[in-house]
């Protein structure tokens, strides 16, 4: 195991890891960044982003962080691909261990993870992944323009996405496993009330149907357990999202669905030098701009952090 000295350590590489970064490099933190297993994050699953301030005419996901990755270079950051596989927050400095073989100890650590679309767990939802089967409505809905997509989920992003794709395709088929939905009565009107959107009440997914792309999707009602299948080539997925919290837990205080616990109007966690941004702290706005915002909350925290530990030991 080879092992290096870190002041500044960024774990994320979305729009929250990148602003921290920018303003940890501007601070003289000297930050070193690590990509993970996703560089860019949610954005670069994404095609035009229109509503982040300053780009009247809109960007794409992935241009967008390559600038901001390009940004956080130019100020200094050290940029590298690796995962962070396991944690040691018992004892200041904290130890960061980055794909099982490189032991970071950073005097400050800020965890900008973000958070991943949660699956069914089919084996042919897998199997066709990029080939019809999405968990971002946004991004490739535009490519069953004019044909029939199916939607599973019943929360407000699926009611959401719905309603995005049923401006595109020519129907949807919403398919929700209770007799109700979770989603917002404001949001559960609107896909109501939309004539191309057919909700299947008590369903579930059998199988994803299709061998080199989606055709169809057998459904199971699950108070008669009758068998249909949907003619379909688009299968979205909107389930929810899952927080990349796993190596924290044990140190960090998490919410019960694992999102990252941070004290009101700031970056700290429950552990002083860890500081968290971004998705993997909000399950509530989960924006492009929040995360940005947030992400420099916790650089700004982590250099006052910083400063007054340099302070103190000067005065031990
Ligand atoms: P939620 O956790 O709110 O909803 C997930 C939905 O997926 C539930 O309806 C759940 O069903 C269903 N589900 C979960 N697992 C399965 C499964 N295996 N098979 C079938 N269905 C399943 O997630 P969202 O992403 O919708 O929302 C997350 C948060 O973000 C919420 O707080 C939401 O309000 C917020 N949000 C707000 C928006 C807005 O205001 N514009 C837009 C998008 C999100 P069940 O109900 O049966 O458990």
């Amino acid at each position: 195991m080879t092992t290096e000295k870190v002041h500044c350590l960024i774990i994320g590489s979305g729009p929250a890891g990148y602003t921290a970064a920018i303003y940890a490099a501007r601070a003289g933190l000297n930050p070193v960044l690590y990509q993970g297993i996703e560089p860019g994050g949610q954005l670069m699953l994404t095609t035009e982003v229109e509503n982040f301030p300053g780009y009247p005419q809109g960007i794409m996901g992935p241009q967008m962080m390559q600038d901001l990755q390009a940004q956080a270079k130019r100020f200094g950051t050290d940029i590298r691909i690796g995962l962070a596989t396991k944690v040691d927050f018992s004892a200041t400095p904290h130890k960061v261990i980055i794909d099982d073989s490189h032991e970071i100890t950073a005097d400050s650590v800020i965890i900008a993870t973000g958070a991943s679309a949660k699956w069914l767990g089919l084996d042919s939802e897998k199997k066709l992944q990029g080939r019809g089967v999405s968990s971002c409505a946004v991004c490739d809905g535009f490519f069953y323009k004019n044909q029939e997509v199916v939607i599973v989920g019943a929360g407000d992003s699926a009611a959401e996405e719905a309603s995005y794709l049923a401006k595109i395709c020519s129907k949807v088929h919403m398919l929700v496993r209770k007799d109700e939905m979770r989603a917002s009565v404001i949001m559960q009107n609107r896909v109501k009330n939309l004539p191309n959107i057919q909700i299947h009440w008590n369903t579930e997914v059998e199988e994803v149907l299709g061998e080199e792309e989606v055709t169809g999707v057998r459904i199971r009602n699950n108070k008669t357990q009758a068998l249909t299948e949907l003619n379909a080539s688009g299968f979205f997925v909107a389930i929810g999202h899952q927080p990349n919290t796993h190596i924290f837990k044990g140190f960090l205080d998490m919410d019960e669905q694992g999102y990252i616990l941070t004290k009101p109007g700031s970056a700290h966690t429950n552990i002083p030098g860890v500081f968290a941004c971004g998705d993997v702290q909000d399950k509530n706005y989960r924006q492009a701009i929040t995360a940005a915002g947030s992400g420099c909350m916790a650089a700004l925290d982590a250099e006052r952090y910083l400063a007054a530990r340099e302070v103190a030991l000067s005065h031990a």
